[in-house]
């Protein structure tokens, strides 16, 4: 999407009907949201959200939308640890009913499968790679290229493991669970090795784990146009 749809998009608000929410893993939840039929968004993308049934401080936060178009819902997964912030306080007390807004979607983390493509998740950079995974899901991959995701998460909670792993059941899309740096780094240089310079890269997570995966996929001679990052500050 381009910088000056994306402004547009940013201008568009819209309330969002709360559903449910449920508990992921330690520390991590999910909230459900009625879709309008007029909102669209390319998987891997992310809105603003804000929380409008009282006054928090920084009322307004980036998530990615973790669903895929193709699902009906906008659903938001977030780390919520033991001393949560104003903004995820009021998000849990959400109860159904409540709303609150959303403008974009924006963003340019969207894949084309026509390349051999490596997908990073970091933790919770799940988000919009599973959005990605589920509209290949739904759509069929239309070019057969591989795609494998890897799955970096060193407390090995792996949100949204079952269901990656139904999907890898039923696509061509591999699944790899990894708890350290190092392994990560090996399956990296044998993705790289075997797809050379055709290989896309999509790096997803916390902003210092995207810096850090992204230095060392460049240092072993991917080409800096082959990678997109989305880098999630706040953690
Ligand atoms: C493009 C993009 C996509 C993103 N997608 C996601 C996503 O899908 N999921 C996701 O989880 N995050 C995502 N993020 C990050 C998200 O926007 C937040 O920055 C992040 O979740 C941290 O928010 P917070 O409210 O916990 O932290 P902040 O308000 O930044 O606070 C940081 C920490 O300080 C402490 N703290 C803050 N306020 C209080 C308080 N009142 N009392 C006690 N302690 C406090 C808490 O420990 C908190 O974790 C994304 C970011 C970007 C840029």
């Amino acid at each position: 999407m381009g910088f000056f749809k994306d402004m547009a998009a940013m201008f568009k608000k819209r309330e969002l009907l709360f559903i449910s929410s449920s508990k992921e893993a330690e520390d991590i939840y999910t909230f459900i949201f009625e879709k309008h039929s007029d909102l669209t968004w390319q998987a891997g993308q992310y809105g603003l959200f804000s929380i409008t049934h009282r006054k928090v401080k920084n009322p307004t936060k980036p998530f990615s939308i973790a669903s895929a178009p193709s699902e009906n819902v906008i659903r938001l997964t977030m780390r919520i640890g033991d001393h949560p912030s104003e903004f995820k306080k009021a998000m849990l007390e959400l109860k159904q009913g409540m709303t609150i807004k959303m403008s974009g979607s924006v963003g340019a983390f969207s894949m084309q499968d026509n390349s051999p493509s490596l997908l990073i998740a970091g933790g919770i950079g799940i988000t919009p790679i599973r959005s990605i995974v589920k509209q290949i899901e739904s759509e069929g991959s239309q070019s057969g290229q591989p795609i494998h995701l890897l799955y970096l998460d060193s407390g090995q909670s792996f949100p949204y493991k079952e269901e990656l792993d139904s999907i890898s059941s039923r696509t061509a899309i591999q699944v790899t669970y990894l708890s350290s740096r190092e392994d990560l780094n090996q399956e990296i240089d044998q993705f790289a090795s075997q797809y050379k310079d055709s290989g896309k890269y999509f790096v997803a997570g916390p902003k210092a784990m995207v810096e850090s995966i992204t230095d060392y996929l460049q240092k072993n001679g991917i080409p800096k146009g082959n990678i997109k990052k989305d880098a999630f500050f706040g953690y």
